[in-house]
């Protein structure tokens, strides 16, 4: 029986990890979850587990949720997502599942790491800004970080029992997203229902954007190369337009080694729950006499700038991959309320990043003061 503590327990990966441990009574106890708009939803999960904690956005949510829930401890905001990761510190037999979207999943990643729980890791964004503080609390730990993005965890999975050493090249899918076979002319005039409809994946909308601006690609590249450890110049992007081959890896005596399966995130949680054992999922059986052909391409790195301009950011290092998250996300934000054009996306990021001064190795303080300070540039000269 293991305890799962789900973050970001409302949304996509969320509830897609309720679904499974829904399924396995017999295997998984919901202990807590968070959620941060949609409370209705919290009421409606808390209402068929027996929870130990809940945390909500504030404290008018908490009291709202107080009065529902009188015995299950509740809490709020930014540290009532640290004080989810790290409650019942004694209970090792139990997995935190990131799913939070945004660099809001960085603490609480590192708060389970430093009481020794093992993380399910959807929340990308922790490794593109905290990497390289997550490598070093995992020296101290003997703890895992087990990926759920579906390319890294088709990964995992090519790689169980191979010697890492013997990676030539990690390569990483990609759908290509809604617009691969637009011309930049075209990516000019695109709007926020168009960026929304993703060819193969149902997902979060701020996922959603990144997979159409390719900057998806690029925070994947960046979260490879620190849960795999692996020099980044190994690892590349292809075009692959049905999903149904997740990533492959070329091992140095030339054979590739692909993991495939319909595209559904149930699989990849699924993986990693139930690690190292496998059990019957939801999820379709491939067919694929019924596909036919599989198809590959380069990306158009001139047409999608922004997955070059993270691996950059990541050879630069430190902080540059903060402001590079940072801006990320307000640019995504401002599309989203349909305050700047798609392509202003990579205009507002790339900028903020070329300008930035670079601090080699950030603390966690001054992560925390570059996303503030940038967040707030962007919004103050885009929202109006
Ligand atoms: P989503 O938007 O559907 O859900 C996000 C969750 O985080 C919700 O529960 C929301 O309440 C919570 N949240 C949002 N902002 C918050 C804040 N400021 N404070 C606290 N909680 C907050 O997102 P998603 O699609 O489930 O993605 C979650 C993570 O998983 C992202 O990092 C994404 O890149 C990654 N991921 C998602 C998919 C997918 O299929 N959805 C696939 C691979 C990786
Ligand atoms: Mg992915």
């Amino acid at each position: 029986m293991k305890n799962i503590y789900l973050l970001g327990a409302t949304g996509s990966i969320g509830s897609q990890t309720i679904e499974i441990i829904e399924n396995h009574p017999e295997q998984f106890n919901l202990k807590a979850i968070s959620g941060h708009s949609n409370l209705e939803k919290v009421i409606e999960i808390a209402s068929r587990f027996p929870l130990d904690l809940i945390a909500v956005k504030d404290e008018i949510d908490a009291l709202t949720i107080k009065n529902v829930f009188p015995n299950v401890k509740i809490v709020y905001g930014e540290d009532g997502l640290i004080e989810l990761a790290k409650v019942n510190p004694d209970d090792k037999e139990s997995f935190l599942v990131n799913a939070l979207v945004g660099m809001v999943g960085l603490k609480p990643t590192l708060a389970a790491v430093e009481i020794d729980r093992n993380v399910l890791l959807a929340n990308k964004e922790t490794l593109v800004v905290g990497g390289h503080l997550i490598k070093k609390a995992l020296k101290d730990h003997p703890v895992q970080i087990l990926p759920i993005d579906s390319e890294h965890n088709a990964i995992w999975q090519i790689l169980n029992g191979e010697d890492k050493d013997k990676i030539h090249k990690l390569i990483i899918t990609a759908s290509g997203g809604p617009f691969r076979d637009y011309t930049r002319k075209q990516l000019e005039l695109v709007d926020l229902k168009q960026a929304l409809n993703h060819p193969n994946w149902s997902m979060g909308k701020k996922i959603t954007i990144d997979s159409a601006t390719m900057m998806n690609k690029g925070f994947e590249i960046i979260e490879a190369a620190y849960l795999y450890d692996i020099d980044i110049d190994k690892i590349e992007a292809l075009i692959h337009r049905e999903s149904i081959i997740h990533s492959l890896v070329e091992f140095v005596d030339g054979s590739v080694i692909a993991q495939m399966a319909n595209p559904d995130m149930r699989l990849p949680i699924s993986y990693a729950l139930f690690y190292p054992g496998r059990v019957a999922s939801p999820v379709k059986p491939l067919c694929l006499s019924s596909i036919g052909k599989l198809s590959f391409e380069k990306v158009d790195s001139e047409k999608f700038p922004l997955l070059g301009l993270a691996i950059d950011a990541y050879k630069q290092g430190g902080s540059k991959r903060t402001v590079l998250n940072a801006a990320n996300e307000a640019a995504v934000k401002l599309f989203l309320n349909e305050k700047i054009k798609f392509l202003d996306i990579e205009k507002i990021i790339t900028s903020e990043v070329e300008n930035h001064v670079l601090i080699p190795e950030p603390t966690l303080d001054e992560i925390y003061k570059i996303d503030k300070s940038v967040k707030e540039k962007i919004f103050t000269e885009y929202d109006k």
